[in-house]
């Protein structure tokens, strides 16, 4: 598979098959892009995303996240499956800036699209579905940057930005910063005691991933549980 080769199997928390409970993804997927014109988009990593209340982002790979201050401290982040989107466009929205981390690659729905080719209740129950679990990784985030340590913190975001196993990550030190919102130095310690242990090789701006079990074990639980299959799975068994 390419990095981010468009996969059909990554959108998790998708309208249809929510609706019609155990519908595989795919199917939704599929049933998403027969609603009306969807937008592939490509974006660097740090670019800006303008707030716009009309559209759905639907990560297919790298991820959006919300910085505190313009490249400072990510408080929020979806990964690959994940829905994103805003309730207010760019005059009336003051929050965190969304921005791309790493490559990052979205498909973009106008909501009108959905509410045209799901139905009213469908898009309704995806988008309050998918507003609950940005509220709780949301929380996770801000618990994790309060509690976790550095090195803790460095692992996990080395496995978020890692396009697939295997690849390196590119990034650099002082992006990791920024993200993480602490000191450059910091990074470096962190990224030293992860390389004396085994776990990555560090070579201009790229991150090789010597051991992944290892740097899965280095990294806060944080990540381990997914937000939205287990709430789909409480839903589905309630
Ligand atoms: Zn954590």
């Amino acid at each position: 598979m390419q990095p981010h080769a468009f996969n059909e199997n990554s959108v998790r928390d998708e309208p249809v098959s929510w609706a019609s409970d155990t519908a595989p993804d795919n199917v939704a997927l599929a049933a998403l892009l027969r609603v009306g014109p969807t937008r592939r988009c490509e974006f660097a990593d740090g670019h800006v995303i303008e707030p716009d209340a009309r559209v759905v982002r639907i990560v297919l790979g790298g991820g959006l996240g919300r910085f505190a201050e313009p490249d400072h401290l990510c408080v929020a982040w979806a990964g690959p499956g994940r829905t994103q989107f805003d309730f207010a466009s760019k005059e009336d929205h003051d929050g965190p800036v969304l921005q791309a981390i790493g490559a990052t690659t979205v498909l973009l729905v106008a909501k009108q699209t959905l509410h045209e080719g799901l139905g009213e209740l469908a898009t309704q129950r995806w988008l309050c579905r998918a507003g609950e679990i940005a509220r709780k990784a949301a929380e996770e985030e801000a618990a994790c940057i309060g509690f976790h340590a550095a090195e803790n913190r460095t692992a996990k975001w080395l496995l978020r930005l890692q396009p697939e196993p295997g690849k390196p990550v590119s990034v650099t030190q002082e992006r990791l910063a920024q993200i993480l919102g602490i000191q450059r130095t910091s990074v470096n310690t962190a990224m030293q005691n992860l390389r004396h242990r085994g776990l990555l090789r560090c070579r201009r701006g790229k991150v090789g991933i010597l051991d992944l079990p290892g740097l899965r074990r280095a990294a806060c639980a944080c990540d381990r549980v997914d937000i939205g299959a287990a709430d789909r799975a409480d839903a589905l068994y309630a």
